[in-house]
């Protein structure tokens, strides 16, 4: 899917825009000054929103896994995180294919 490759394009009313996002994100996460992630995670959840991905929330997290509930099949799964997963991560579920957006709350 090419769509998914683009870069995003940034005009000065969007740089505002994310700007100000970050910052949120940053206050209410505590992650601050990476833009690699921080542009990583609205992508993944602009993506979800915008109903390319599913997007599944996880329960149950421990240091090195989450319980994901698919939004498409309802099936639960196992996914392995690390201590330095992003926020959004991408994941593809194993029941039935889909691709899902796991927000890690
Ligand atoms: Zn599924």
């Amino acid at each position: 899917m090419e769509r998914r490759q683009k870069p995003i394009p940034v005009t000065s009313t969007e740089r505002e825009l994310l700007q100000k996002q970050k910052k949120r994100y940053e206050e209410g996460t505590g992650d601050t000054g990476d833009w690699g992630k921080f542009l990583g995670t609205i992508t993944l959840l602009g993506l979800a929103a915008a109903g390319i991905y599913g997007l599944a929330k996880a329960s149950a997290r421990s240091q090195q896994s989450v319980d994901v509930q698919c939004s498409e099949c309802s099936e639960k799964f196992i996914m392995a995180i690390s201590s330095h997963s992003d926020r959004a991560v991408h994941t593809v579920c194993p029941y039935c294919g889909a691709e899902l957006v796991v927000y890690l709350e």
